[in-house]
């Protein structure tokens, strides 16, 4: 009996150990999620493992940059009430894309209105009661903000990055290590991880000209970098 013991043990211990390095491998050396702050005017807030974005708009109006991994929305509206607005106050989400842990709170703001890329709609499914279809290229008002949308497919077919206050927003597209590099989205989780990788290049060089604009790379599941940089250093690394 001690001797199944012994072995029940040490089973246990090699599985526990393949974990950790599964789970290091896909989340070890990111940077943590900053709750606050990102640029005046755009606010990260943290959502368990996940971050959502409110944007100003205007006097008592803002935007999300996706919704948060949860249904009730406590994170958010927590956020909203610190600031002495409720959930009507958000004129309208931006969906990075159609993963659960994004979408989730998209019911908790029924006025809010929803956009996602074409290519997303499908994905994000049932979790908006509807989404406004965007395309790759397309600026979008909300109040006085400007939202530009860019097609970055690969982490899923319809994956979206926006520009606005001078933040590109990358949702899963990329992350950021604690050494302040940009990373590709987590394989694992991802469609089509090289087409991921050539698409984010293919944004850096285009964004080349404009790179005076970026002040700010944020990632939806690590903290931010700061400048345009580190993405044009991720693009000049790629084959
Ligand atoms: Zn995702
Ligand atoms: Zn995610």
């Amino acid at each position: 009996m001690k001797r199944v013991l012994k072995w029940v043990g040490i089973v246990v211990l090699v599985f526990a150990t393949l974990a950790g390095m599964a789970w290091y491998s896909v989340f070890g050396g990111n940077s943590a999620i900053v709750d606050g702050e990102l640029v005046p005017g755009a606010h990260t807030v943290k959502d368990g493992f996940v971050s959502a974005v409110v944007l100003d708009a205007g006097p008592g109006k803002v935007a999300l940059i996706d919704a948060g991994n949860d249904a009730s929305g406590k994170a958010l509206l927590a956020a909203l009430a610190a600031r002495q607005l409720g959930p009507d106050a958000v004129a309208a989400i931006f969906l990075t894309h159609g993963h659960g842990d994004h979408t989730a709170g998209c019911k908790v703001f029924p006025g809010a209105q929803v956009y996602a890329l074409a290519d997303e709609v499908a994905l994000v499914g049932d979790a908006a009661k509807a989404v406004h279809p965007l395309h790759d290229g397309e600026i979008t008002r909300v109040g006085d903000l400007r939202v530009e949308a860019f097609a970055v497919p690969g982490h899923t077919r319809g994956s979206a990055v926006y520009l606005a206050d001078g933040v590109l927003f990358f949702g899963d597209s990329a992350g950021a290590t604690t050494e302040g590099k940009v990373t590709k989205a987590v394989r694992l989780f991802s469609k089509d991880s090289a087409l991921n990788v050539a698409s984010v290049k293919a944004l850096a060089i285009r964004l080349r000209p404009r790179s005076g604009e970026i002040k700010e790379l944020a990632f939806a599941h690590t903290g931010p970098l700061q400048g345009f940089a580190p993405l044009e250093a991720f693009a000049s690394q790629q084959p």
